[in-house]
């Protein structure tokens, strides 16, 4: 696809970020909307989530935010005929400390503030929500009924899917070079294809924002950080469908998927 001359919007950057916003200012009525990425869609940090999603945030907005993905990516698939992986299997998050447990309690009051579904469970409880773990040196936890999974790849191509389908435009295999300025604000970018005029222009370049940003003499505080997580063989009499599980004392939370479990 060429690029256009001229867009109110222009997007840097096709992960999950760059896509929801792309798919957001469709829903909002903006016309001449445009998003570039460099190589392909997802093939930044997104391609690597363990996908999981989830709704106890630190702050405010997070949750509210956190509280938002999931509704909406409940009925993403429906929506876009993008099947997402999105599955509804609630979380678990298990306190070791009586501090962690007071820590997961103001969450907790906080989460429930902005409408999320959260319970105190009590050990036996955990264990009856996910058989087979060793809860003796459980103090308590938190359920959360509609946290879940999904597949991170396919959730982006559903909100790219999304997009296009109200008249973004998305283009792969451009890279935006420089951001042009006049009077204080962005005009427009330069790519390895030649330049767009814009209104508007977007950073959602992940850990690669911080680079965009300096084109523009704006300090992005961003500095990508090792995270990773290890997926086992399938475990025989595994239970289907367990709730994602969260220990933040062994800083480690586990997914089931297909009879396997990752670990991260
Ligand atoms: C191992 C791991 C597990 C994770 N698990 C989870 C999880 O379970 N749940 C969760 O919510 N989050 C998880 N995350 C975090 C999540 O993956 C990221 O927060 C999210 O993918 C960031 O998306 P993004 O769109 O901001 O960035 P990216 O996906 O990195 O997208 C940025 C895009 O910008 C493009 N780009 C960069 N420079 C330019 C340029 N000059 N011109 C054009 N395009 C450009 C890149 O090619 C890239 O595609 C995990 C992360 C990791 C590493």
């Amino acid at each position: 696809m060429d690029i256009p001359a001229k867009a109110r919007a222009v997007i840097i950057g096709g992960g999950v970020v760059g896509c929801s916003i792309a798919y957001h200012l469709g829903k909002l009525g903006w016309k001449d909307v445009v998003l570039l990425e460099r190589k392909q869609l997802t093939c930044g940090t997104t391609w690597h989530a363990a996908g999981l999603i989830a709704q106890l945030r630190a702050t405010q907005n997070m949750t509210r935010l956190a509280k938002y993905s999931q509704e909406l990516y409940f009925g993403l698939e429906e929506e876009t005929g993008v099947a997402t992986g999105f599955k509804r299997n609630g979380s678990v998050t298990v306190a070791l400390t009586e501090e962690r447990m007071e820590e997961l309690r103001r969450s907790a009051a906080m989460a429930r503030a902005f409408g999320v579904e959260i319970d105190e469970i009590g050990p036996s409880d955990i264990q009856s929500r996910y058989p087979g773990l060793k809860v003796d040196d459980a103090v308590g936890g938190v359920w959360l009924p509609k946290d879940g999974q999904a597949d991170p790849v396919n959730i982006t191509q559903a909100l790219a899917k999304g997009a296009r389908n109200l008249g973004v435009k998305i283009i792969q295999g451009v890279k935006v070079t420089d951001i042009h300025q006049a009077d204080g604000r962005a005009t427009g970018v330069m790519t390895d294809q030649g330049p767009i005029e814009a209104d508007y222009v977007v950073n959602a370049g992940g850990m690669w924002a911080r680079e965009i940003g300096a084109k523009a003499g704006v300090a992005v505080p961003l500095h990508a950080c090792e995270h990773f997580y290890i997926v086992t063989e399938g475990i025989d009499g595994l239970t289907p469908n367990l709730p994602v599980l969260r220990v933040p004392d062994e800083c480690a939370y586990y997914k089931e998927d297909a009879g396997k479990i990752l670990l991260g």
